[in-house]
């Protein structure tokens, strides 16, 4: 709770610095763009997600996080993304998405699919043991045009734990199990634990990805061009003020504190933990 009213504090800061900024600014103000990142949507957290979802509607306009395209000078633009392929987010979060045309990239742990996971990595209402979307669900989403599919590796691994050779089978293998699912060709890779390094993009590139999404907050300004893009954790629980300043992009100096962290971590010889809550 205090680390989370920290962040809320700092971000409020940065909300009422980038208000002056653009009062102050003369001529052209670039467009930019928000990743946010879903995991679980609980039953009864639907209420909680539609109020965000009419604010998001209201805030911004909503796109593809996967595909390139330029941002209009003054505009606010919003894609959403839910990593896990949870059936609690794929049966209680994507209709609500879909009904108002919102787009969303679904990332899928292959080895997983229709198995309960083993992981716990974000937080909130979430726990390890969450039963992922089966085949025949995916299958169904397909069939929906503003759901992407992206890969989320085979077996949720923290990729630079592994040897360059598993990390490459990894990347490719759940590529084609997704591609074969879905009957559509997958170019995103969402990284578990938010984990990579020089080695796991090279990896991703070179398996055929052309977006990657890590889990620390991001403004992508001008255009989506692709390459690797940060995300904002979100969920249904989040408070209101902590949604929109999430949508406003006023979370993007975690980025800057977590590579300084990493930064310190590395001075004195030690690893950072792969655990990332936004
Ligand atoms: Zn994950």
């Amino acid at each position: 709770m205090v680390g989370r009213l920290v962040k809320l504090s700092v971000s409020v800061a940065i909300a009422a610095v980038d208000i002056v900024i653009k009062g102050l600014r003369v001529g052209r103000v670039p467009g930019y763009c928000v990743v946010i990142n879903y995991h679980s949507v609980s039953g009864g957290s639907v209420p909680l997600l539609r109020k965000q979802l009419n604010v998001l509607s209201q805030m911004t306009r909503p796109l593809r996080a996967t595909a390139a395209s330029a941002l209009e000078d003054g505009a606010r633009y919003v894609a959403v993304t839910a990593d896990d392929a949870f059936c609690s987010f794929t049966e209680n979060g994507l209709p609500e998405l879909c009904q108002r045309g919102i787009p969303v990239t679904v990332f899928v742990p292959t080895g997983y699919v229709g198995r309960k996971s083993a992981w716990d990595d974000y937080g909130g209402e979430n726990r390890v043991g969450e039963l992922v979307a089966a085949a025949e669900d995916l299958r169904h989403m397909a069939k929906w045009e503003t759901v992407d599919f992206g890969s989320h590796c085979v077996s949720h691994p923290d990729l630079p734990q592994l040897s360059e050779a598993e990390a490459a089978r990894e990347l490719r293998e759940s590529k084609a199990a997704l591609e074969a699912i879905v009957g559509r060709k997958v170019v995103a890779l969402s990284f578990p634990y938010g984990r990579y390094g020089s080695r796991e993009l090279r990896l991703a590139a070179e398996a055929g990805y052309e977006f990657y999404f890590d889990a620390t907050p991001q403004s992508v300004s001008s255009a989506i061009r692709g390459g690797l893009m940060g995300r904002v954790s979100v969920q249904p629980t989040d408070w209101d003020i902590e949604f929109r300043l999430k949508l406003l992009g006023a979370y993007r100096w975690v980025r800057w504190g977590s590579a300084a962290k990493r930064r310190v971590l590395s001075l004195l010889g030690r690893k950072p933990v792969p655990v990332v809550r936004n």
